[in-house]
């Protein structure tokens, strides 16, 4: 038996409701039995904060019901048994998204365990750190430019705003966007990070405030010809007012808030489409073929390493609540070493 296999406790980020209303972050050992049961067994390597992972520490009952809960959407690691016989033990294997952190437990942990059907093999090419530098952001980030490109976004069209830039979606954007050739107007609340963002390929960066005035607008100048959101509420309809003719949004955030008011003239009157976009429920055959992308063409080496910041899941709690407050810049892998 080797060391992984004989473990009989794991650490393991727990959020626990201390009072109503009042969630406590703290990192214990577990022990394995308190695992879902689920054929397949991962010693987990390299997990990352998401946006939704600072959701489910915080107590949002719309991510995870119930409570004491193990967060963390994403994760990588070793196989240590799959009771389907699909993988074998040693399988270094990639889980993101599907029910993962929501009400299964998940990746800010030493183990998980989950069903075949959430597990997909690590591309070949890509480390298992780099996965998690991308992470579930990154594979939304990539779905989103997809989307654009479907809509027949090309280079030539004129600039592509990113909203939520210095986040964890809005940075792999800006990398992306700028790898493939496009113009990105990367839009912030944190303009001192300016300099992070013309690194990974921003053609300029705009202060967020530069999109309120259309609040008040129906329909705005056009100045973009594509646009990837990440923020959702107000900001996404006072983009969609500024894109030009035929021009297209791809939707996948909410960090502003989840509603938004809207009229038709953009879309009746430019043509605009609005263009949503899930990596959580992909089927897995989808995700798969889009790591294979990121680890491929798409394969942002040397952005990687300026997006990323290593945390040890003791870290986690802490960090987790500075996504919370939007104050998260790219992104934080969690190394369980
Ligand atoms: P992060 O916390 O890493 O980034 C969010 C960024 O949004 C912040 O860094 C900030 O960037 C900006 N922001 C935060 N609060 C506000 C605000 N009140 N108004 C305007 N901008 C704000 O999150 P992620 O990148 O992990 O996720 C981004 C969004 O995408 C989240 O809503 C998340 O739930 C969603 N998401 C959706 C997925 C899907 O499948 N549809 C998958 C993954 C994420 P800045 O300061 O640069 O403006």
């Amino acid at each position: 038996m080797t060391e992984l296999e004989s473990k009989a406790f794991y650490r393991a980020m727990l959020v626990e409701e201390v009072a109503a209303g009042k969630f406590d972050q703290s990192i214990v050992e577990r022990a394995l039995s308190c695992l879902p049961d689920n054929p397949v067994q991962v010693a987990v390597t390299h997990s990352c904060l998401n946006y939704k992972d600072a959701l489910s520490a915080f107590g949002n009952r719309g991510v995870t019901r119930e409570y004491p809960h193990t967060p963390g959407i994403d994760a990588v690691g070793e196989v240590l048994e799959d009771r389907t016989g699909t993988f074998h033990p040693g399988d270094t294997v990639l889980v993101t998204g599907y029910d993962l952190g929501m009400n299964t437990a998940g990746g800010l942990a030493e183990r998980i365990a989950v069903p075949t059907e959430w597990v997909a093999r690590l591309p070949a090419a890509l480390s298992a750190r780099e996965s998690m530098i991308l992470g579930t952001a990154g594979l939304t980030a990539a779905l989103c430019v997809e989307k654009l490109l479907e809509a027949g976004a090309s280079p030539n069209d004129g600039e592509v705003l990113v909203t939520g830039a210095t986040g964890g979606v809005g940075s792999i954007a800006v990398a992306l966007l700028a790898k493939l050739g496009f113009r990105v107007a990367a839009v912030t609340g944190k303009l001192e990070s300016a300099e992070f963002l013309t690194g990974l390929g921003a053609w300029k960066v705009l202060d967020r405030e530069t999109l309120v005035p259309f609040a008040s607008k129906a329909i705005a100048k056009p100045l973009w010809a594509w646009a990837v959101d990440t923020v959702g509420g107000e900001t996404l309809f006072n983009v969609i007012k500024a894109l030009a003719y035929g021009g297209g949004v791809a939707a996948c955030g909410m960090a502003s808030g989840a509603q938004f008011q809207a009229n038709v003239f953009p879309f009746i009157l430019r043509g605009i489409s609005l263009l949503g976009v899930d990596s959580v429920e992909l089927p897995l055959t989808k995700k798969s073929a889009m790591w294979e992308k990121l680890a491929g063409d798409w394969y942002i080496g040397d952005q990687l390493e300026a997006i990323a910041e290593d945390i040890s899941l003791e870290q986690a709690p802490e960090f987790l609540a500075r996504l919370h407050r939007g104050h998260g810049i790219g992104r934080y892998v969690v190394d369980m070493a």
